[in-house]
């Protein structure tokens, strides 16, 4: 018998958003636009060269996401997908035994990528739906090196403020990073939730995760990114699976982020219908959270996988976490109108 690690054996498998064929998919938090214009042109132009390694360092597209916001090239390390962001920079900074602070619930992958990297998840309950920076902050220890904060968090789509964020950010000891983790950014309305970016952005030990998957409708080719300190970057760097960014994912990405106007347009669509969304479930006497995401969250605790199960019976693919809540994404309306009727019907 092969020895395999113990700290492996009590991990879940990440459980993606399931995918039935035909149906109405609200279980994922994707684009429900499709691609952006101009990016369907440029992946047929470039299949024919995937025989060929990609660019190592993904160096225009580093160069034109160091343009979008304004930061020197040194200071972003990209991924496949944020994920992958977040996987180096747990090797960058964990090791056996150390501990990583996130809230709980929240983004799936955190407790598996930090027992993959030999850290020691200690995850701090929500309080109302959201975040609790204050009990967050007070689990930081000795032990601790990385804390994921996830605003707005998933699954539970509530963000924390300005004042919230500063303050957690002054109360972590700068030998503790500090990792933001913005995969909805473009679905938060700035005037309530902060751009990490903006507010900590010169603290040596804050980082931004940002993503193609969501707002930028690329979540099949697998790219994401960070901005930190080049120090931190640099550590990113090293901890990439090498060519883990394909030839096709950095060019569709550079071309998704020349068309930001339309992101911001289609992000807008999204935000009114997610506004519509909750206004209806709340009438239908649902709780409903206030969304700065792309999704909605129903914290129907022991309800929750009876209610999944009735939307798929309505051809509705919801995303249930047993026992505690249903995310449901926003998608197009009529799609929405779908989830609408179910959730009108059930137990009706
Ligand atoms: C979807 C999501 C991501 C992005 O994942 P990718 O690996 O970039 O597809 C990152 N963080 C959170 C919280 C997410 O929900």
């Amino acid at each position: 018998m092969v020895r395999v690690r113990s700290s492996l054996a009590q991990l879940p498998a990440y459980v993606p958003g399931c995918k039935m064929p035909g149906a109405v998919a609200l279980a994922s938090n994707e684009s429900p636009y499709g691609l952006l214009p101009g990016v369907t042109a440029r992946l047929a132009e470039l299949a024919g060269g995937v025989s060929r390694y990609p660019d190592l360092s993904a160096t225009a597209l580093v160069q034109a996401l160091a343009e979008h916001h304004d930061v020197e090239t040194e200071r972003i390390a990209v991924g496949a997908g944020s994920s992958e962001v977040c996987a180096q920079l747990l090797h960058s900074v964990v090791g056996p035994g150390d501990e990583v602070v996130f809230g709980w619930r929240s983004f799936e992958a955190y407790p598996i990528l930090t027992a993959v990297a030999g850290g020691t998840a200690v995850q701090v309950p929500l309080r109302a739906h959201g975040l609790d920076l204050d009990a967050m902050a007070e689990m930081v220890s000795d032990r601790t090196r990385l804390v994921f904060v996830c605003n707005p968090n998933n699954p539970t789509s509530t963000a924390v403020g300005e004042q919230a964020l500063r303050d957690f950010a002054d109360r972590v000891p700068e030998d503790v990073l500090i990792v933001v983790d913005e995969a909805y950014r473009e679905y938060a309305d700035p005037e309530l939730v902060p751009d990490a970016l903006t507010l900590l952005g010169d603290r040596p030990n804050v980082v931004v995760l940002r993503t193609f998957s969501k707002a930028y409708g690329l979540a099949g080719l697998r790219v994401g990114y960070c901005v930190g300190s080049p120090g931190i970057a640099a550590h990113v760097r090293k901890t990439q699976i090498p060519f883990s960014v394909s030839a096709l994912a950095q060019e569709a990405a550079m071309v998704a982020l020349g068309e930001h106007a339309e992101v911001v347009r289609r992000a807008a669509l999204t935000v009114a219908e997610r506004q519509r969304v909750t206004g209806r479930l709340r009438a239908l006497g649902f709780e409903v959270p206030d969304s700065q995401a792309n999704f909605v969250w129903l914290p129907l605790a022991g309800d929750s996988g009876d209610f999944a199960l009735h939307c798929l019976g309505g051809d509705v693919v919801v995303r249930p976490f047993v026992g505690e809540g249903v995310r449901v994404t926003i998608g197009l309306r009529a799609e929405n109108d779908a989830l609408l009727a179910l959730a009108a019907s059930w137990r009706g």
